[in-house]
């Protein structure tokens, strides 16, 4: 899991930095990335990696702002959860899905 560094520009994403190491890995590779196809790539990839990293300066409390409290003692099982996350060892991005549970009288719920 990725963590933003504490100086990172106030949130925002360096996007220059990003665009110019996309053309350092295109040189790297050996292509042109002033070439006609390769233009504009750089610039692309640093937009959908500010995209991708968004969430890496946003705290999610801000989102789960609606809590209740249930007095219930059963097992709740919430299946096929969807997640989408970065690898921090490769930058590529992975999704899945998976089950969690949990005992409701320990837990504050959202929604
Ligand atoms: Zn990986």
């Amino acid at each position: 899991m990725l963590h933003a560094k504490a100086s990172a520009l106030n949130g925002a994403i360096d996007q220059e930095k990003i665009a110019a190491g996309v053309r350092l890995i295109l040189e790297a590779i050996g292509e042109d990335p002033e070439r006609e196809g390769l233009r504009d790539t750089a610039t692309r990839v640093a937009k959908m990696y500010a995209e991708l990293f968004q969430g890496l300066h946003e705290n999610p409390r801000d989102y789960l702002t609606v809590l209740f409290d249930e007095q219930h003692d059963e097992m709740v099982l919430v299946k096929d959860i969807p997640f989408y996350s970065m690898c921090e060892h490769h930058l590529l991005p992975f999704h899945g899905k998976g089950p969690t549970s949990l005992t409701s009288r320990a837990a504050r719920w959202w929604g």
